[in-house]
């Protein structure tokens, strides 16, 4: 710090915190939609993400998924796009904005502008017990980006091809059968689903600790429309050490696929495109 403090400091300090945005206008969050479905869950497909490793998944609107901690502690790092149009994906940046740091259930991952719609609602979470730690560390961030290469080589100087960047690349390019170069900028900021994570209270730097998930431990959410997802398996394992690395255990995680029955979703709409006429002043 090299500027004095002015003599008004205090009282320019003290100013009350407002929360930016009131969301009382989003689509309310109906627990009880969603728990007529959930009473009726049949599993349709389930897809298995290796250590260090990523796979990709579809959901159709109306049905659920869940990513599902077995074998041990580990993270994901998880992408969604509109199934039919890569363009539209998920905007972690808004979904920090509109809901938390970390997200949980009742919370909609959003899509990027234009479109700007809930691509997602979580609709159960075994780890909401969790809350912020003596630290103010919590769950499933939205403030993280994504462990890559680039930072990687950054920091240290190395070539590390696992990290969930790169697996979300490879697996998506296998997706849509496209190269690595076309694949690469469709991936994103990510869900970190089970990390836990937050700022540091005296220097304010991003930090990870310990994931408190453990196998059987899920976090489900409902499909707002037709949705590809890419899960990595993060090459951190559990985020209670390193990252970018292949030093740390590394487990698999799972995605399960869910029907409900039919007449179980009355009165939901898959939400369309946001109204904004684009004109922007002109
Ligand atoms: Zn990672």
């Amino acid at each position: 710090m090299t500027n004095p403090a002015p003599s008004d400091a205090q009282q320019r300090r003290s100013q009350p915190a407002i929360v930016c945005y009131q969301v009382n206008q989003l689509p309310a969050f109906d627990p009880s939609l969603y728990a007529q479905a959930r009473d009726s869950l049949t599993k349709i497909d389930e897809v298995i993400v290796a250590p260090r490793d990523a796979a990709t998944f579809t959901v159709k609107a109306g049905q659920f998924f869940r990513i599902v901690s077995v074998e041990g502690s580990q993270v994901g790092d998880l992408n969604l796009w509109n199934a039919h149009d890569l363009n539209e994906r998920f905007f972690s940046g808004k979904t920090r904005q509109l809901h938390a740091t970390h997200v949980s259930t009742g919370d909609r991952l959003w899509s990027n502008l234009p479109s700007m719609r809930p691509l997602a609602t979580i609709t159960h979470d075994t780890l909401d017990w969790y809350g912020f730690d003596e630290d103010g560390g919590g769950v499933h961030d939205v403030i993280g980006t994504r462990c890559d290469p680039y930072t990687n080589y950054q920091l240290n100087g190395v070539d590390y091809h696992y990290c969930c960047h790169s697996n979300l690349t490879r697996a998506l390019a296998a997706h849509t059968q496209t190269s690595l170069v076309e694949a690469e900028p469709h991936i994103h900021d990510v869900l970190n689903v089970f990390m836990c994570t937050g700022f540091t209270l005296d220097t304010h730097q991003y930090f990870m600790k310990a994931s408190p998930v453990r196998p059987g431990d899920y976090l489900e959410m409902f499909a707002e429309i037709d949705l590809l997802g890419a899960l990595s398996a993060c090459p951190g394992g559990n985020c209670g050490s390193s990252h970018s690395d292949d030093s740390t255990p590394c487990y698999p995680l799972v995605v399960e696929v869910y029907e409900s029955a039919e007449g179980t979703l009355q009165g939901w709409q898959s939400p369309a495109i946001n109204g904004y006429d684009k004109t922007h002043g002109v």
